[in-house]
């Protein structure tokens, strides 16, 4: 079985209810951070996923809201190992030098805590793997592929797809539709996908808000893109504006017109499981 938590449904947006962009993947026992937005590791602490326990952070493109709490991560991995184990993270090109950039500006804490710990030795540097496409994880037990996907300007942005155990899921990240993530989605279990209601976005006479409709799915277009794939669940997230609490069932029938599959979502550590039984 793959469990998938969405630790964080929330978008740039500040919200009072809703962390950042952020979705956890665990299967096989390992386990698999997509995405680091505002607040994730306090949404992570709640299903016991702490960073020194995160197999892989995984980062779908490199916008500020999916990133927000990367020096986090680093941070709290770093000081609660009592071994060296280097964060692995894999993004798309451009993740090194993000990383090179908030190392350097955790310089003074890192020198700080250095110098008081006798027992830290060694610097938090994660070990990062920049990835298009492809296979880019195996153990025997998990496997994953990267495919690009279409979030221009923004690029380049990837979707990732985990199989486990004959099932697999796959983590759209902001996209339009388009053939990279049509071919990760084919025959998978679940679609996490990020969405914009393009109905209300579009009546918000903001251009720093209208903007963003050329650059992502709408609910219906993530619908879509799952009937295309034989998607077995759609799961959506990063609400954009924040879907309020009662407001599911008005969202989800916005899919259910392209849809004929469970269609979940809801409040930060929204669970699905699939595969259950084996
Ligand atoms: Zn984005
Ligand atoms: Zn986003």
């Amino acid at each position: 079985m793959i469990e998938i938590i969405l630790l964080g449904t929330g978008s740039p947006l500040v919200d009072p209810l809703r962390a950042g962009p952020s979705t956890l993947v665990r299967a096989g026992g390992r386990s698999f951070l997509f995405d680091c937005g505002r607040g994730v590791l306090m949404r992570a602490a709640a299903v016991g996923a702490p960073a020194n326990q995160l197999t892989a952070l995984l980062l779908t493109h490199l916008h500020s809201d999916h990133i927000t709490d990367l020096n986090d991560v680093i941070t709290s991995r770093w000081v609660t190992t009592f071994v060296p184990t280097p964060l692995s993270i894999l993004g798309p090109i451009g993740t090194q030098s993000v990383v090179n950039a908030i190392l350097s500006s955790l310089g003074p804490d890192i020198g700080y805590r250095l110098a008081h710990h006798d027992d830290l030795s060694w610097d938090p540097a994660p070990v990062v793997e920049e990835v298009t496409d492809g296979v880019v994880f195996d153990d025997g037990t998990v496997r994953i592929i990267a495919g690009p996907t279409d979030h221009r300007p923004v690029d380049p942005s990837i979707g990732y797809r985990l199989e486990h155990d004959g099932h697999a899921v796959v983590i759209a990240g902001d996209t339009v539709p388009c053939a990279g993530l049509d071919a990760l989605c084919a025959g998978a279990d679940a679609l996490v996908h990020t969405v914009i209601r393009a109905d209300q976005v579009a009546a918000i006479p903001l251009p720093r808000l209208t903007d963003i409709l050329d650059y992502h799915s709408s609910v219906e277009q993530a619908a879509q893109t799952a009937t295309r794939g034989g998607v077995g669940t759609l799961v959506l997230t990063h609400y954009v504006p924040p879907m309020v609490p009662g407001a599911e069932d008005e969202w989800r029938a916005l899919a259910a017109e392209h849809f004929a599959g469970p269609i979940e979502l809801g409040a930060d550590l929204h669970r699905i499981v699939v595969g259950e039984g084996s």
